[in-house]
């Protein structure tokens, strides 16, 4: 695992002196594949954020768990990084330890409690699981083909599309909570609502999706398929192609965010090389080299605006991660 390794030179003490990153990169090291100063643009679909001090990649639920354990146990600020597609990562990048969760096994589907149910890792992909269920006659799913989140991801956000939404097929999570207990939590009890749950409301702090457990229903696999099919084809006629965290600010109650953006004159709307979709307002473009704070900047110009002709608060549903803004 020595390989894996790779602290830079003269590279130590920069957390006060408590020795944080030599030591805890060599203990992290011994559970996972783990770096220093990993550029997070890498790891955005942004394409933007300065560096993570310590990067670890988990392969399974099991590492995971570890790894945030023993970055606890050195009072490190743990980050769990799914996909990447619902952050904007700050140019000077995230303190502490970023897990990069690639722990993507699925169980099932199998019969359990007159249900068909499979149990996904959080680091399983939320649109190819979808895709897959719908090619092996599943459904339930379809909804999901074009979110490019993870699983863990889709159930703190309770993300959904075209009708449906996580809270529609999550029966339980594993949690891994600050105290280092796992727990089987019924779906009900993350108080999944649009775009928000016990996670984003700060109710569960530290709390890590470690798994989560989906019910789908058999069904024709050429009609889920076509149904895939017709989704994708509306998705691409309405949202850009290219780097970007999807819808930036939540839809109001009663409104649309793309709305409110274009009746204050900012489609297409530029600052630096953020930019706002001439295709979709509320998606906003790295067009070339644009920076965390480019991205920011226009976020504020979106709801200074909005907020001065409809008095209406955006909310962002992308989340402002790390330092540099
Ligand atoms: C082109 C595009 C289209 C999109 N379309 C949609 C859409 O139609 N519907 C929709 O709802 N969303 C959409 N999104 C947004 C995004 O894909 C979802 O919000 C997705 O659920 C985020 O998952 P992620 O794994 O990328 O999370 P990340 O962006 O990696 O992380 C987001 C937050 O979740 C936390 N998190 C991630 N995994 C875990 C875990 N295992 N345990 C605890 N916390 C965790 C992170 O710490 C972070 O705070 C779109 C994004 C893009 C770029």
């Amino acid at each position: 695992m020595s390989g894996a390794l790779q602290a830079p030179p003269q590279r130590e003490r920069r957390h006060g002196g408590t020795g944080l990153d030599a030591d805890l990169l060599q203990r992290l090291s011994a559970i996972a594949p783990s770096r220093a100063d990993e550029p997070l643009a890498r790891h955005t679909t942004f394409g933007i954020g300065g560096p993570a001090d310590i990067f670890v990649t988990v392969r399974s639920a099991d590492e995971l768990a570890r790894a945030v354990t023993e970055a606890r146990a050195a009072a490190a600020p743990v980050f769990i990084l799914g996909s990447g597609s619902n952050i904007l990562v700050g140019d000077r990048g995230v303190r502490g330890v970023v897990i990069d969760n690639q722990a993507k096994d699925i169980e099932g589907p199998a019969r359990r409690d007159g249900a068909w149910l499979l149990r996904a890792e959080s680091g399983a992909s939320f649109a190819a699981l979808a895709r897959r269920l719908a090619k092996d006659g599943y459904g339930g799913f379809e909804w999901a083909s074009g979110i490019p989140g993870s699983v863990g991801g889709a159930v703190v956000y309770n993300a959904g599309a075209y009708g449906g939404c996580a809270a529609d097929v999550l029966r339980s999570a594993t949690l891994l909570r600050a105290d280092g207990s796992r727990t089987a939590t019924p779906a009900a009890d993350l108080k999944l609502t649009y775009r928000n749950s016990i996670f984003t409301r700060g109710e569960c702090d530290g709390c890590v999706v470690l798994d989560a457990t989906l019910e789908v229903v058999p069904g024709d696999a050429a009609a889920l398929v076509a149904r895939i099919d017709a989704i994708d084809a509306e998705r691409l006629s309405a949202q850009p192609r290219g780097r970007t965290g999807g819808s930036t600010f939540k839809n109001p109650e009663g409104r649309r965010a793309w709305e409110l953006i274009d009746a204050v004159g900012l489609r297409g709307h530029r600052i630096g090389d953020a930019q706002i979709s001439t295709l979709h307002c509320n998606f906003f473009m790295n067009v070339g080299a644009a920076t965390a704070a480019d991205v920011s900047a226009l976020m504020s110009e979106a709801r200074r605006r909005v907020k001065e002709r409809f008095g209406i608060d955006l909310q962002n549903e992308v989340a402002l991660v790390g330092e540099g803004f």
